[in-house]
C-alpha cells in the first residue's frame, strides 16, 4: 500500500511490505529515465515476477491476460506501461475498471506517482461517495478515469462521461467484479469503449466467464501466469475447526479469546461481520470491520487503525477484503471456507510473510467437506483438525468401502 509521507504530500512512502521481487532491473524493462527516476523515489529496487513479465508487451500494446494476486504488485505492472503510453491533453484515453473502492484509490495514488512526468490527470469514479465532484472531476478534462463499474455506468447513462477514445483498458480482479454482479455493467463499458485499444486483463482466478470474457473482448493476448502453484506460503500453520452450524459462532469466538495476535476475520455476509464486531467490542476486544455498507471513510479509518495497532482484530466481509495489503497478520480466521482454493491460497498468504509464521484458522461444516478435501489436495496434506474448548467438534464420517458400514471417528 502506498502512503503519502505527511510531511512530503508529494512523495509517497511505501509500506513495510515484503513483496517477493526478481534480480532484474527496472532499466532492463525498458522504461523511460523519468519513470525510472520515480520508481527509485518510490524505493522499488527490482521488478516483482508480474512486472518483469507483463511490462515489456505492454509497453508493446499486447493484450494481457495476468493471473496474479493482491499483492504480487500487479498495479504498478500495468500502470507503468500506462503512465509510458499516455500522454497529457489528448482527452480521455485510459480507463481502468476495479472491484473497490480501495483498489480504486490505490491505483489513483500509483497513476499520480508514475504518471507525473506526462502530468497525466487520473480521476476516481466509484461508489459510496457523492456524484457532484465526480462530476466536476469528469468535467475537468481527465486522461485517465479508475472506476468501480456500477460507478461509472451511472454517470455513462446521466451523459457526464464518453468512452469513445478510450485507448487503454485494465481491467483488474476481473474474477470480483464477477463475484460482485458487475457483469452486466462491464458488458456494457466494454460496447462503449473503442473495438482498437490496448487491453489488460487481471484475475487470481480464471473461471470460465472469465475465459470467454477474455476471449471476446481481448486481442490474442498474451497469457502470464505468476499465481502459487497451489502451495501457501511456508510457515503457515493451518487448522480445522469442524463444528455444527449453529457452533460456528461460539467457535469463533472461543477461537478469538485463544489466539491473541493481529487478526483478521473473513466472513461472507454482512450481517456475521456486524454481529461479531457487536460481540466483540462487548466483550471488550479492539475491534473494527470494513463491508460494502460502510462508508468510504468508515473503511478507510478501519484499515487504518488494523494497520497501526489501533484494534487487533479486523472481521472483513470477502468482497470489501480485496486490495487488504497490511504487513505482520499473525491469524487469518475464514468464518466461511472460501469458495475458490486460489482464494484460501490468497487468504493465507496475508499471513506469515518475509519468514513470519502464521496462522489460518478455518470454521467450517459438513456442507464444506468438498471445499476442504480440494484445500487439503492443493495444500498436499490433510488440515488438522482443532478443537475449542466448550464447542462439540462435529463427529465426521469416514466411508469404508462398499460393503461395510461407515464408522464415526473423532
Ligand atoms: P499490489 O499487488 O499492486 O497491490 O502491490 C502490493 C504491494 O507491493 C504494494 O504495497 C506495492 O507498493 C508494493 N510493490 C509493488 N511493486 C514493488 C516492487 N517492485 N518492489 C517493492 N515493493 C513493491
Amino acid at each position: 500500500m502506498l502512503e503519502k509521507d505527511p510531511k512530503d504530500p508529494e512523495i509517497v512512502l511505501l509500506g513495510q511490505h515484503p513483496v517477493e521481487t526478481t534480480e532484474q532491473t527496472f532499466a532492463s524493462l525498458k522504461l523511460s529515465e523519468p519513470v525510472l527516476q520515480s520508481i527509485t523515489r518510490v524505493g522499488f529496487e527490482h521488478p516483482t515476477p508480474i512486472q518483469l513479465e507483463v511490462i515489456p508487451p505492454a509497453l508493446e500494446g499486447k493484450d494481457i491476460i495476468g493471473l496474479a494476486q493482491t499483492g504480487s504488485g500487479k498495479t504498478a505492472a500495468f500502470v507503468l506501461p500506462i503512465a509510458e503510453r499516455l500522454l497529457h491533453g489528448k482527452g480521455l484515453r485510459g480507463l481502468i475498471l476495479c472491484p473497490t473502492r480501495e483498489i480504486a484509490l490505490q491505483t489513483k495514488a500509483f497513476l499520480d506517482l508514475f504518471g507525473k512526468h506526462h502530468n497525466l490527470h487520473t480521476v476516481c469514479v466509484i461508489g459510496g461517495v457523492s456524484m457532484g465532484p465526480q462530476i466536476r472531476d469528469l468535467q475537468n478534462n481527465p486522461d485517465i478515469i479508475v472506476a468501480t463499474p456500477g460507478r461509472l455506468v451511472d454517470h455513462m447513462e446521466r451523459g457526464n462521461v464518453k468512452l469513445d477514445h478510450i485507448e487503454e483498458l485494465v481491467l483488474d480482479e476481473a474474477d470480483h467484479m464477477l463475484d460482485l454482479g458487475f457483469l452486466p455493467q462491464m458488458l456494457g463499458i466494454l460496447k462503449a469503449v473503442p473495438r482498437e485499444r490496448h487491453t489488460m486483463m487481471f484475475s487470481a482466478t480464471m473461471p470460465f466467464a472469465i475465459e470467454k470474457l477474455a476471449r471476446q473482448f481481448l486481442q490474442e493476448p498474451i497469457r502470464i501466469d505468476i499465481l502459487p502453484k497451489g502451495k501457501a506460503a511456508e510457515g503457515i500453520t493451518h487448522r480445522l475447526y469442524l463444528v455444527e452450524q449453529k457452533d460456528k459462532n461460539k467457535c469463533l469466538l472461543g477461537l478469538l479469546n485463544q489466539e491473541l495476535g493481529t487478526t483478521l476475520v473473513f466472513t461472507r455476509m454482512k450481517r456475521d461481520a456486524d454481529w461479531i464486531c457487536q460481540v466483540l467490542e462487548k466483550e471488550g476486544h479492539p475491534v473494527d470491520k470494513i463491508h460494502s455498507d460502510r462508508s468510504q471513510k468508515e473503511r478507510t479509518d478501519a484499515l487504518q487503525g488494523f494497520r497501526e495497532g489501533e484494534h487487533r482484530i479486523l472481521v472483513a466481509t470477502d468482497i470489501a477484503s480485496r486490495g487488504i495489503d497490511v504487513p505482520g497478520i499473525q491469524h487469518i480466521v475464514n468464518f466461511n471456507i472460501p469458495e475458490a482454493v486460489e482464494e484460501y491460497i490468497h487468504r493465507a498468504g496475508r499471513t506469515a510473510r518475509a519468514g513470519a509464521l502464521g496462522l489460518v484458522s478455518t470454521i467450517a461444516t459438513w456442507m464444506d467437506k468438498p471445499m476442504i478435501q480440494s484445500i487439503e489436495k492443493a495444500l498436499d496434506k490433510p488440515l488438522p483438525r482443532c478443537t475449542v474448548p466448550g464447542v462439540e467438534p462435529y463427529v465426521e464420517i469416514k466411508v469404508r468401502p462398499a460393503g461395510r458400514a461407515g464408522r464415526r471417528v473423532r
